[in-house]
């Protein structure tokens, strides 16, 4: 059998690390090459704990692509990175697995055209834990039923992004539902009410000790309904990225949300 070969864009970052060791358990893949900023020249596997697998991170992105010879890219690193780095793997022709957030609509959707003119696979998800998911549809599901809802969402404070990708896809899915925007009042700190997109209102807690959390919260006449979700650690995210290899490697088509691949 022919392994999907993976190149690893934030290679030595949090989520990357954790790439890593699940790329390690999978049969069908294989990791041939690590992109990163920092830790260059150290070995991926040390840096993910699993001990040395021989391949070294590298901050010059062509080399990796030139020596590896990759089919898709895997992204966690930040926006801005990304924003550099897309032109660079659409020249490539690698497909594209995104967890990197913060890129605007229009950009997706100037992604999704730019895949859809090479023919290449592209998965762009704020969050690849199934339960997170699942979260998000359940609340598209409830807001159909109650019109008044707020989101709170809790990750760590080195998350450079507010709010969350998650936040936003919640956002826009429930709008299409129909949620009633509530009145700001009177903010006496800027702020204090959220902020608001699409239609609902969103809050964004950042503290040691999160990874990340969300909370949808319904408000109904003599009731609330809370529909949360928590990422304990890392590893809650990392069968949604399996599945999201394979997919954009096997079906190369344009996917944004995990929801995209799932039946729900
Ligand atoms: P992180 O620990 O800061 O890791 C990002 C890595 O990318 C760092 O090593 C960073 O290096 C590196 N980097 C920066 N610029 C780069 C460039 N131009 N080329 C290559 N690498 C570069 O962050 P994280 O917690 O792993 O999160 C990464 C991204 O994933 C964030 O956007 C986060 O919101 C997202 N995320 C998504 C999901 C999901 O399910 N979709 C889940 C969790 C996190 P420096 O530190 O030197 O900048």
């Amino acid at each position: 059998m022919e392994r999907i070969r993976v190149l690893l864009s934030g290679a030595a970052g949090k989520m990357g690390r954790e790439v890593v060791r699940a790329l390690f358990l999978e049969k069908d893949m294989v990791l041939v090459g690590a992109y990163d900023q920092r830790e260059i020249g150290q070995d991926v596997g040390n840096l993910a704990g699993i001990g040395a697998v021989g391949i070294k991170v590298e901050s010059d992105l062509e080399k990796v692509v030139v020596e590896g010879n990759p089919q898709v890219v895997c992204d966690f690193t930040h926006a801005d990175a990304l924003r550099e780095n897309l032109p660079r793997f659409l020249a490539h022709r690698l497909h594209l697995v995104i967890g990197t957030t913060g890129l605007s609509l229009l950009e997706l959707e100037k992604l999704r055209k730019d895949c859809e003119v090479q023919n290449l696979g592209c998965m762009v998800a704020p969050n690849f834990a199934l339960g997170a998911v699942l979260m998000m549809h359940f609340a598209r599901l409830a807001a159909r039923y109650f019109k008044h809802a707020e989101i709170i969402e809790y990750h760590h404070p080195q998350k450079k992004d507010a709010p969350s990708g998650t936040a936003l896809k919640t956002a826009e899915g429930m709008e299409k539902e129909g949620i009633v925007l509530e009145d700001k009042g009177q903010e006496l700190v800027p702020g204090a009410r959220g902020g608001q997109y699409h239609g609902l209102t969103i809050h964004s807690v950042r503290l040691p000790g999160f990874v990340a959390h969300q909370e949808v919260i319904f408000g109904g006449e003599g009731q609330i309904l809370t529909i949360r979700h928590d990422s304990l650690n890392r590893s809650s995210f990392m069968p949604g990225v399996m599945m999201a290899i394979r997919k954009v490697v096997h079906e190369p088509r344009f996917y944004y949300g995990l929801d995209a691949i799932l039946e729900l």
